[in-house]
């Protein structure tokens, strides 16, 4: 017997690949989590979370990440840096799993679980303003924006939604976008052009965003300037939130000619009966935000649960002859 071979490769260290190593560790299998370039995952990226169950009062998203962490290397967990950068079949129940520095790992299941990342627009001060008032998700971060006035940058369904929700806490909600048309669902597009405290802002793009400058430590944003992209004309937006909603970027492109995908680049999941992570390659499971089943939901909690399902059908799966 080769002692060299992992049970399960987990890929991805956010929510999703840690909660799946915590159970395939737990249920005696021979487990290593592959980080990526952000060990902990998004999360790592925000200050509080306020919506993880069993903190009453929140706690840290680089905190709780640290812990959990420290919770699958103290069950006995393997936790690896770097990317992964191809995963091969060798033969049922044997997998390659290639990183970018060239190691190899063998392994008899893979647990993909490399989320997908919002995507932004890449202009100057967007990054250094997220959690102080850019941010790239409504459901985590709206409820910080009570009686406040935020731009929505975006014109399919997700743009519609994070706009109708953000109606719940925002005095005002303008919906940028750069056509005069929305690409969401009739039932959205109704939903937004029919609520008196959302304001579409057609043809137009965010082209700066401002901050105020204060001190460092309290920069915040302070406004944002749009071009509208017909008459060329530019105005500035007095607002205290800016959310993207332009989409999401799995990071899936590794297992491109392994397992479907969706057109964004989701892996397919939830089509087997037996097995609801596995993707379409017997042996290859998904978890959390980069699959198809998740790709609606994008929260830790959702990502951690699809992880701890991922662990079980592996280890099932490994179990069983066939
Ligand atoms: C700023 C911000 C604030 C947020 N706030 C909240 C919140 O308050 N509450 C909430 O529930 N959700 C929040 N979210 C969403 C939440 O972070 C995600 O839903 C969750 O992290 C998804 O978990 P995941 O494990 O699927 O993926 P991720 O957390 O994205 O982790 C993906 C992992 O895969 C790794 N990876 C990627 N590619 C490769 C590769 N090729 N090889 C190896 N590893 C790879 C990365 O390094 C990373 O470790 C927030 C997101 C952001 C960006």
């Amino acid at each position: 017997m080769n002692n060299n071979i992992y049970d399960t490769v987990i890929i991805g260290s956010g929510p999703a690949g840690l909660t799946a190593a915590i159970y395939n560790i737990r249920a005696d299998m021979k487990t290593i989590v592959l980080a990526g370039n952000q060990p902990g995952g998004q999360l790592m990226m925000t200050t509080t979370v306020d919506n993880w169950p069993g903190y009453a009062n929140g706690t840290g998203g680089v905190k709780l990440m640290m812990e959990m962490q420290a919770q699958v290397t103290n069950l006995g967990g393997e936790i690896r840096q770097g990317n992964v950068k191809s995963v091969r079949a060798l033969e049922p129940k044997s997998f390659s799993v290639t990183l970018e520095d060239g190691t190899e790992l063998q392994t008899k299941a893979v647990i993909v679980a490399t989320g997908a990342k919002a995507k932004w627009l890449g202009i100057e001060k967007e990054n250094e303003l997220i959690g102080k008032g850019v941010s790239g998700c409504a459901t985590c971060d709206g409820m910080f924006f009570r009686d406040k006035v935020v731009a929505v940058v975006g014109g399919g369904d997700t743009a519609c939604e994070d706009a109708d929700f953000l109606t719940k806490f925002a005095t005002k909600v303008y919906l940028i976008h750069r056509r005069d048309s929305l690409r969401a669902s009739v039932v959205e597009q109704k939903r937004v052009l029919n609520n008196p405290k959302i304001e579409m802002v057609w043809n137009s793009e965010v082209v700066e965003i401002n901050s105020t400058v204060e001190s460092q430590k309290s920069e915040s944003l302070k406004d944002i300037k749009i071009k509208n992209n017909k008459t060329n004309e530019e105005s500035i937006l007095t607002v205290d939130g800016l959310f993207m909603a332009i989409g999401h970027n799995p990071a899936t492109e590794f297992v491109a000619e392994m397992v479907e995908r969706d057109e964004e680049g989701h892996v397919v999941t939830g089509k087997n009966q037996e097995y609801g992570t596995m993707t379409s390659y017997e042996g290859i499971f998904a978890a959390g935000d980069c699959t198809t089943m998740n790709k609606n939901y994008k929260q830790a909690i959702a990502a951690a649960g699809d992880g701890c399902k991922a662990a079980l059908d592996a280890e099932k799966w490994i179990k069983i002859e066939r």
